[in-house]
């Protein structure tokens, strides 16, 4: 199912054609309503008249985090604050915050992008969705809410935290979808166990994951502990909250990007030249529809490739593969870049580990160490009064993190449940050199 068949299965020239005139709308605007664009429009000596097709895009200066921290909090709003109902935060994960604002409109688009997304996960009115997702500043709460609402299905609005609650709401409205980051769907699975709830015979059969970087093997894992379908959703606040790309239940590959709101282009981070589609780099959004608050080239340092070979789903719109992690993210351990998502992938699914890890940061000298801290199941730990059983566990998980990741950790096993337990975004690296 497509929710807006007409707009998601565009033909790719037509949608090219729909994208640049929109673009050119886009450019005049900015140029002509704020003060940062034609700064910088003026000082890379393009002007919107200048862009004659798509890929005169590449002429154009990118937008970047410090600009919008630079410009807090309104500087780069296109309309008149009475023309703005909504203003959000991003959750401030690598620093200031940026302030996101959006007219009557936005806030349509956002609902049905989102409805989209929905439809993709194969929802239908007749759904009742759990959305677990933070209300308030962060986009997530609010930006699903619209969206079911608008899809037509009936939304339970959970928000994040008070885990036990959700267990009982979850067991006595029966929801058939979820929506939270995938940390706390795990979280929710462990505790709802540890209150003797049969999680699997739960009414849920779809869970729509993001807000943060996971793996394929987080993906199997959350399916069989809810058994639920588990899909991936990607959105960022800058570019307008959850709903920029969403997967869809039939491809499974990739998340679709609603091209026909967003141009995507992909870039080297170093040198910010563009790359040729499928190959990794930091992804970058410029906004076609937003009125409050568009953007241009907005790099968004977050690290992916594009996928543009055809879905079986019918969308003709591009995919987006499984965000690594964003760019700061990244680890530099002994010259090796390594992405705590990666650690994941070779964590997650080993016999004997529980799903929940975290990562030490450390300078040696001159030299970058990491640690990685995961808990061992209740099992092993009951059987573990050998020593020696877990020091095998421990050889064998450095040896698979170098075989498959070329980075030489240490690896400390450690209790059932003793790590850190999270409501929204979950905090993988502790960082000890900047203490
Ligand atoms: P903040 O940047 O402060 O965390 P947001 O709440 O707007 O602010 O979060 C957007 C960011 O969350 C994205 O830029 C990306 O790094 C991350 N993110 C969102 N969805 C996903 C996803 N499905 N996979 C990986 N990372 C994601
Ligand atoms: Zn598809």
């Amino acid at each position: 199912m497509i929710y807006n068949e007409e707009f998601e299965t565009l033909p790719r020239e037509v949608l090219e054609a729909l994208q640049f005139k929109r673009l050119q709308q886009v450019l005049q605007r900015v140029y002509h309503t704020v003060g940062f664009y034609r700064r910088t429009f003026d000082a890379a000596g393009v002007r919107p008249d200048d862009i004659k097709t798509l890929a005169d895009l590449s002429r154009l200066p990118f937008t970047s985090k410090q600009d919008l921290r630079e410009n807090y909090p309104f500087g780069l709003f296109a309309v008149p604050m009475s023309s703005v109902v909504r203003l959000h935060a991003s959750s401030g994960t690598t620093g200031r915050s940026t302030v996101v604002g959006y007219t009557k409109r936005d806030i349509d688009t956002w609902s049905e992008l989102m409805a989209r997304c929905f439809v993709a996960a194969g929802l239908t009115k007749n759904d009742i969705i759990h959305n677990a997702y933070g209300y308030g500043l962060f986009t997530g709460g609010l930006g699903a809410h619209y969206g079911a609402e608008r899809l037509g299905a009936s939304v339970i609005p959970m928000s994040g935290g008070n885990t036990k609650r959700q267990i009982m709401i979850l067991q006595d409205f029966g929801p058939t979808a979820i929506c939270c980051t995938p940390s706390y769907a795990l979280n929710l699975a462990e505790q709802g166990r540890a209150m003797g709830v049969d999680m699997r015979s739960l009414r849920l059969r779809v869970g729509i994951f993001g807000a943060e970087p996971w793996s394929d093997q987080m993906r199997d894992q959350l399916e069989d502990q809810l058994a639920i379908q588990a899909l991936n959703i990607y959105g960022l606040s800058e570019v307008m909250g959850p709903g920029v790309a969403m997967e869809c239940s039939e491809g499974r590959e990739g998340m679709h990007i609603f091209e026909d709101h967003f141009i995507v282009e992909t870039i080297d981070p170093e040198t910010g030249a563009i790359l040729p589609p499928g190959e990794e780099g930091e992804i970058v959004f410029t906004t076609l529809s937003k009125e409050a608050f568009p953007l241009i080239r907005y790099r968004t340092r977050d690290v992916a490739r594009l996928i543009t070979a055809p879905c079986r789903c019918g969308r003709s719109h591009v995919r987006m593969g499984r965000i690594m992690g964003r760019s700061d993210d990244m680890l530099i351990i002994r010259g090796v870049n390594v992405f705590p998502s990666q650690i994941e992938a070779v964590l997650v699914g080993i016999e004997g580990l529980e799903p929940h890890y975290q990562l030490v940061v450390d300078r040696e000298g001159t030299l970058d160490t990491l640690e990685v801290q995961v808990e061992v199941s209740e099992r092993t730990f009951a059987n573990a009064d050998e020593v020696k059983v877990l020091q095998k566990m421990e050889r064998r998980i450095v040896k698979d993190i170098k075989d498959y990741l070329g980075v030489s950790a240490r690896v400390k096993l450690v209790e059932p449940k003793s790590l850190q337990r999270f409501e929204g975004k979950a905090s993988r690296v502790t960082d000890r050199r900047k203490l």
